[in-house]
Parts: structure tokens; C-alpha cells; sequence
């Protein structure tokens, strides 16, 4: 006879059981290591790559989805070190009542923070912390995101995908996540058509507040539930501070759009999250403000930013914006980081985002991120800019080929 239900959830009570043995041995263990580090060194990103890498291969071993392990150890990772600054605090909390005040020097420090928490913890006086820029730096307003002479691209992988790597990365999805089916639907074109990842918003930066403002939550949920059917990471865009956390549990990179390039607030939130960001060029801001808001988010311990053009605006009123190629050469010379382009946002009209992006890969854009939509006519946010399918289709081809633009 088969194994009954309540048998078989016994045992899984046994397995969570053993699960939650090994995770508190892990953080004993945990515990131990803060007494070997600083308050300068917490975050090893490039041991945690290491570790997710051989975790991937070995769940692949024994039968599970790489991403289940990797996710899960990216949050097992965020724990760990916010245990271990809460440790370091405690002690240099506790050595600091036995020594004399700290010189002004010493208190602003010169070391860089490794990770958000770390700077976000304020003062009794309510002063907002304020990290030191790299010690070898000059006066540069973005040694963190400025490319040194020599320095070579930045390229990081989410999941299986590389940004900014040698081939470009293609980006497709609705402009805002509407319905279940919908976003199913865009997944399956993005996945077949051979797109990397897949984009919806959930919670929409629109002009009006009658517009409509997404499905929040409820829209994540769908759109993570896509990714994960079409084997496909996620991109949705994040408006307040507080969702920062919530929103990084599902989706693979954050989206910083256009309208919150310079949210300060917004800004440090995603520093300290384990998710890459994708952070839009603001339309009215300078690339020199541009690339000071991606410091912003280095600046608070998180290094795995890529920038995304989507136009500005200018006198001309052909366009939606105007989307500024020129700035991808300058970009692309000032900084390491990944960047690429957004043609949907840039021109608001569909039969020109092909030949933009094509123009825009040729200028040195590393990836192409277009709205599609399975009934353009119909949808609930930037209709008339958004790709039919069998547009996307057409886009797709060409753009995974394109050749680097040599620069
Ligand atoms: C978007 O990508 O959904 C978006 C709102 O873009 P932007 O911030 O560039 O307007
Ligand atoms: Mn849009």
C-alpha cells in the first residue's frame, strides 16, 4: 500500500527539522567568524559568488533547481551579515566605553562600507550616516563608478545571465504586469523568442494618480510565478524605500526608474540589497547625475548596478523623449558598470523602437530592454509605444547577434 499524506508529511516535518539544525549550526558558526572580522570587512562578495556557484552545481547533482539554492542563500547570506555587524557594533560598542572619545578624523573614518546596513545605521542624533568615499580615490563625485585607466568592464551574472559581458542582454515584458495570463503570455514570447529576462512593473510611477498604478504585490506574484515557469529572472521596478526588502525576495534586479534617479532615500535602500539594480537615467538629469546616483548605491555596499538609458527630454517634440546615444560612448568611457537601453520609453512610439536599438547597440549599449504587450491597443500603460509580439520577435533576432560595438 502507498504511503499515506500524513505520513509523508511527517517525514517533511522530520526534514524541515533536520533543515533548521544545519541553518542554526550555520549561524553558530556565523557568530564565530564576526569575531575574526571588522567593521570595514563583513561582506565577502567575491566568496559568496564562489559559494553560490558550487551550491548551483551541487543542487543540479542531486536533482534541484540551481535557483532555489541560490535564492535561498542569497537571504542566508543577508542574515548572516547583518548578525555579524550587529555583533561588530556590540563590540566596538563595548571597547569604546573603555577608550578615550575618537578624534573627528577617526570618526568619519576612511574605510568604504560593504554593505547598506552598515552605513544606514545612524547616530543617536538622528544624523544621516554618510559613507567614505574609497581610500584611494581623489576628488572624483563617483570614484566608485568611474573606470579607472585600464579598468576593464564591470560584468556580474544574474542567474544564468551576464551583464555586461560580451553579448548583449535582451530585456522584454509589458510595461506593467495587468493579469495573469497576460504576463504569462509575455513570458513565453520573450522565453521562445530568446530573450534573457523578463520585465513588468507592478508598481507604476504615473503622471496621473487616476492612471492606473499597477497590481503591487498581487503583480509580483504573478510575474515571479512567470520567471519561474519560463526559466526567465525578473526586473520590476521599486518606488518607496520600505518595499525595497519585500520586493528583493522575488525579484532578481530592482528597477530604479527614470522619475526616482535622484531618491536619495531610494537610492541608499537598494545599496543595501542583495539584488542587482537597474538604475534609468532621470530625463532631466546629466550623465554626471546620473552616474553620482549609481555611486549613491555603490556607496552603500551594493556593487552590482547597471545603468539603463531611456531619453531625456529636449525642445523636441517628435519624440516622447529624445534618446541620447551621444551619452552612450561618453557613459561607457567614464564608467565600468553594464549599460544599456530602454528605445520603448525613449521614442513612446513602436515601429521606431527596432532601428533605435539597433542604432543603440551600435553606440555601445550592452543589452536592450523593449515592452511588449500580447494586445498593444489594449494595454493598461504605454500602449502605443509597446512591441506586438510578432514585433518582438523580429527585434529579438538580430540583437542577441549584434556585435559588440568595439569601444
Ligand atoms: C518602466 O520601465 O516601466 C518605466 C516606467 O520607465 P521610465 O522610468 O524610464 O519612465
Ligand atoms: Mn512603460
Amino acid at each position: 500500500m502507498s504511503t499515506s499524506l500524513a505520513a509523508i508529511r511527517e517525514q517533511l516535518d522530520d526534514v524541515d527539522q533536520r533543515i533548521i539544525d544545519a541553518l542554526a549550526a550555520r549561524h553558530a558558526l556565523v557568530q564565530k567568524a564576526a569575531d575574526h572580522k571588522t567593521e570595514d570587512y563583513v561582506r565577502d562578495a567575491e566568496r559568496e559568488e564562489a559559494i553560490l556557484d558550487r551550491l548551483g552545481q551541487q543542487a543540479e547533482d542531486a536533482g534541484l533547481h540551481p535557483d532555489l539554492i541560490t535564492s535561498l542563500y542569497r537571504t542566508i547570506f543577508d542574515h548572516s551579515v547583518r548578525l555579524q555587524e550587529e555583533l561588530i557594533e556590540q563590540r566596538s560598542d563595548t571597547n569604546s566605553k573603555h577608550e578615550p572619545a575618537p578624534s573627528a578624523s577617526s570618526r568619519n573614518g576612511s574605510a568604504p562600507p560593504r554593505n547598506g546596513s552598515a552605513v544606514s545605521s545612524s547616530s543617536a542624533t538622528g544624523r544621516p550616516a554618510q559613507p567614505a568615499p574609497p581610500p584611494s580615490s581623489n576628488d572624483a563625485p563617483y570614484p566608485r563608478v568611474a573606470r579607472s585607466p585600464q579598468q576593464a568592464d564591470t560584468a556580474f551574472h544574474v542567474g544564468e545571465v551576464e551583464i555586461g559581458g560580451t553579448d548583449p542582454v535582451l530585456i522584454g515584458g509589458p510595461c506593467s504586469v495587468e493579469s495573469r495570463d497576460q504576463i504569462m503570455a509575455c513570458a513565453e514570447v520573450v522565453k521562445e523568442a530568446g530573450g534573457h529576462i523578463l520585465r513588468g512593473g507592478c508598481f507604476k510611477p504615473r503622471t496621473s494618480p487616476y492612471s492606473f498604478q499597477g497590481l503591487g504585490f498581487e503583480g509580483l506574484d504573478l510575474l515571479a510565478d512567470a520567471g519561474r515557469r519560463f526559466g526567465l529572472p525578473i526586473v520590476t521596478e521599486v518606488m518607496d524605500p520600505d518595499h525595497v526588502e519585500r520586493i528583493a525576495e522575488q525579484s532578481d534586479i530592482l528597477q530604479i526608474g527614470a522619475r526616482n534617479m535622484q531618491n536619495f532615500a531610494l537610492l541608499k535602500a537598494v545599496g543595501g540589497s542583495h539584488r542587482p539594480v537597474m538604475l534609468k537615467r532621470g530625463m532631466m538629469a546629466t550623465v554626471d547625475e546620473w552616474l553620482s546616483a549609481a555611486e549613491y548605491i555603490l556607496a552603500h555596499g551594493n556593487e552590482r548596478v547597471m545603468l539603463c538609458q531611456r531619453g531625456i527630454r529636449t525642445f523636441e517634440p517628435a519624440t516622447r523623449f529624445t534618446l541620447d546615444l551621444t551619452a552612450l560612448p561618453v557613459v561607457r568611457e567614464r564608467t565600468h558598470l553594464p549599460v544599456i537601453v530602454d528605445p520603448s520609453h525613449a521614442c513612446g512610439t513602436r515601429r521606431w523602437v527596432t532601428p533605435l536599438a539597433h542604432g543603440a547597440l551600435a553606440a555601445g549599449a550592452q543589452g536592450i530592454m523593449v515592452e511588449t504587450h500580447p494586445c498593444p491597443d489594449e494595454a493598461r500603460s504605454d500602449g502605443p509605444q509597446s512591441l506586438t509580439f510578432e514585433g518582438f520577435r523580429r527585434l529579438a533576432a538580430p540583437v542577441r547577434t549584434a556585435a559588440p560595438a568595439g569601444l
